[in-house]
């Protein structure tokens, strides 16, 4: 007899802890009825940013919206090069083709999964051989892990490149005691309901200390609105956080440190018990990683996979197949010598369950129907 299969990600756990007071933030949002940038939207902006150590905060419809605000507020456009990780999201490099400037792939580091400065560089040289102009980079911080601002922001500095983080699965994470948020020039976040920080449906968020791009994004979000709503100074889009998600994030915000704590406990019970039989994501001194994903590389991917199914543990694969490789993407370039460290996780990454309420006892099971294989 096997038991009840378990929840990848345990939103159900969460919902009993919070969920009488997230009823009644609804319940206050239906009773005020300003569902478009009500007064949750000002102050869920004002304890982000408090959060994240970032002077601005402009929350938005999506973390793919986050992504498309920033590079338009950095006026990312034609000619330019954004280079970017090929092993992430496809949405990262999606903001930048429907821009029309060219994503380069860039390699990732095999402790880390994170983008490798060295790979920056040669994509930069790449990108003038092409006669593109490199504007921007877009570390991802994967699986919830701050990406090498230092060694990334050395190349970044050398070239003039801006720096666009995507945070959505990091945000939460720390790096050196400065957190996710205040790690770039502008960071972009995600609140999708399977993110560390989810609500419970699209939204997302900027973060930034530019007085200038914050400006220019809260226009952007809101079709390019200047002193008022029938003056259009730019064009935007619609990328507003509607105010019921902004009501359910506030109540998700104030037991979020917590949760993140949580998630190093199960993490570290991970460490110990896997550590011996399959390779893990190095996390760097100094470095907080947020745990969207709790991630194996093996190569024996089948054969865990196949164990976990049998005895109710679900698994996820992320990403089987880098963006290089996918046919929307394959038209554009990728650093010299391509992608091999990115092409290589790719056959042999497989993600656990992780949430906050993760029990010894249910990690157990996991860790129990992995190491059978
Ligand atoms: C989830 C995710 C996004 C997009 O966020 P959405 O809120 O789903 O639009 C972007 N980048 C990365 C790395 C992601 O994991």
């Amino acid at each position: 007899m096997t038991a009840a299969p378990l929840p990848f990600i345990d939103l159900k756990a969460q919902q009993a802890r919070i969920g009488d007071r997230i009823e009644a933030r609804i319940r206050a949002v239906l009773a005020h009825g300003q569902f478009i940038m009500g007064p949750e939207v000002r102050q869920l902006e004002a304890e982000l940013a408090a959060f994240a150590g970032a002077r601005h905060c402009i929350s938005c419809a999506s973390g793919t919206d986050a992504l498309l605000l920033a590079l338009m507020a950095l006026g990312v456009g034609p000619g330019q090069a954004v280079f970017v990780p090929t092993f992430t999201f496809v949405a990262t490099a999606e903001v930048v083709a429907l821009l029309g400037a060219t994503p380069i792939f860039v390699d990732v580091r095999e402790d880390t999964f994170n983008l490798d400065a060295d790979s920056l560089r040669g994509a930069v040289e790449e990108a003038r051989r092409l006669g593109l102009r490199p504007a921007a980079v877009i570390p991802v911080d994967l699986f919830g892990l701050p990406a090498d601002y230092d060694a990334i922001g050395a190349v970044a500095a050398e070239f003039g490149l801006r720096i666009l983080a995507d945070a959505a699965q990091s945000f939460g994470g720390s790096r050196h005691g400065r957190p996710v948020g205040s790690l770039a020039e502008v960071t972009a976040t995600s609140f999708f309901p399977a993110k560390p920080l989810g609500c419970f449906g699209d939204g997302g968020a900027v973060f930034t200390d530019s007085d200038e791009l914050a400006a220019v994004m809260r226009s952007l979000r809101v079709h390019g609105q200047g002193g008022d709503k029938y003056d259009n100074v730019r064009v935007g889009i619609n990328g507003r956080l509607d105010t019921i998600q902004a009501a359910i994030l506030l109540e998700k915000l104030a037991i979020f440190a917590d949760e993140i704590t949580a998630r190093q406990v199960a993490a570290g019970r991970y460490a110990t018990a896997l550590a011996s039989h399959v390779g893990l994501q190095a996390i760097p001194d100094g470095h907080v990683s947020a745990w969207a994903q709790y991630t194996l590389v093996t190569d024996r991917r089948d054969a865990i996979a196949t164990a976990c199914k049998a005895a109710g543990v679900p698994t996820a694969i992320y990403y089987p197949k880098p963006l290089h490789r996918q046919t929307g993407y394959s038209g554009f370039p990728t650093a010299p010598g391509g992608c091999p460290v990115s092409e290589a996780l790719a056959a042999k990454v497989i993600s656990l369950p992780m949430h906050p309420y993760l029990d010894s006892e249910t990690q157990g099971r996991v860790v129990a129907a992995v190491t059978s294989a």
